[in-house]
């Protein structure tokens, strides 16, 4: 495995690469990797030759007041465990490589996809995610991508990005890992107290609760979720929503019907740590 930091390295190898016929995937993370980032790395390798992965904490997604600079950071681990799945190239710039000096003239604009969930919460959330996986998209360059459904709103915004920009990659979407108990993998579960650990799951389970009622048949969901946030609320957690989405165009529905797609997705706070999951409804 051979890890670079600067783009030009990194181009040449992939160019070396794909000079030999191979087949590129690629998974960019923001490194703190678990096994649902293992799990993206697997599911590349069954798709393609090679699998590039990113490590980059890219600043531009993050708000003022979100942690930055608390984000975990274990850059040892993290190659150990690259090397480990037989991941070719690790790519890992910098601020300065990423983004120069900082100057700017153009900027990301995203209507609509971002109006609800994880964009409402979030202003420029998008905006920068979208930014900085263009830029990764035109240094890698690869033939696949690999994202978790677990940011299903992500995933769409990006397979929407790859369309209207001509990125010339194909978008996979991979499951959700969990933990035993059924809480979603994530790198900042790192911020959970013991007690905040214990609780974590019910998020999971308040989804999996209204999932049920509408597969039996409950078509217009707002009592049965509106009650569910209560019921997380009594256990501890603080509400951001949680609600079903459209799956084309993340607004939220109020009336389902049967035959379509939809997102049913939460997210939360316990203590300072943000939470979110989702199950994709296909009714
Ligand atoms: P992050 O490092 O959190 O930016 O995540 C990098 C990639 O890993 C994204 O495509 C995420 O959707 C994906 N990912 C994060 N957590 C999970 C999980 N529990 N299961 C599957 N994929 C995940």
């Amino acid at each position: 495995m051979k890890q670079f930091s600067e783009i030009s390295d990194i181009r040449k190898e992939i160019k070396a690469l794909k000079s030999t016929g191979q087949s590129i995937a690629f998974v960019p993370t923001m490194g703190a990797l678990h096994e649902g980032h293992l799990s993206l790395i697997r599911t590349a390798r069954e798709h393609a030759d090679e699998v590039v992965v990113s490590i980059y904490v890219n600043p531009e997604q993050f708000g003022p007041n979100e942690d930055f600079e608390d984000y975990p950071r274990q850059m040892e681990d993290d190659l150990k465990a690259c090397e480990e799945e037989g991941v070719a190239l690790v790519f890992t710039p910098n601020d300065e490589i990423m983004y120069g000096s900082g100057e700017k003239y153009f900027a990301i604009n995203i209507e609509e996809l971002n109006e609800h969930m994880d964009g409402a919460s979030r202003p420029g959330f998008f905006e920068g995610i979208v930014l900085v996986v263009n830029k990764l998209f035109n240094i890698i360059e690869p033939d696949i991508a690999v994202f978790g459904q677990k940011d299903i709103q992500q995933f769409l915004i990006l397979s929407q990005m790859v369309k209207e920009f001509n990125h010339d990659i194909e978008l996979i979407a991979a499951p959700i890992a969990r933990a035993n108990d059924g809480l979603a993998l994530s790198s900042r579960n790192a911020y959970l107290s013991d007690q905040e650990r214990k609780i974590a799951p019910g998020l999971y389970r308040a989804l999996q609760y209204v999932e049920k009622q509408i597969r039996g048949g409950v078509m217009e969901p707002k009592l049965l979720l509106n009650h569910q946030q209560d019921e997380l609320e009594a256990k501890g957690f603080k509400n951001d929503y949680l609600n079903v989405f459209s799956m084309e165009t993340m607004q939220p529905v109020q009336e389902l019907e049967e035959g379509k797609q939809y997102i049913l997705a939460g997210a939360v706070y316990l203590g300072k740590t943000r939470l979110i999951d989702n199950i994709i409804l296909d009714l």
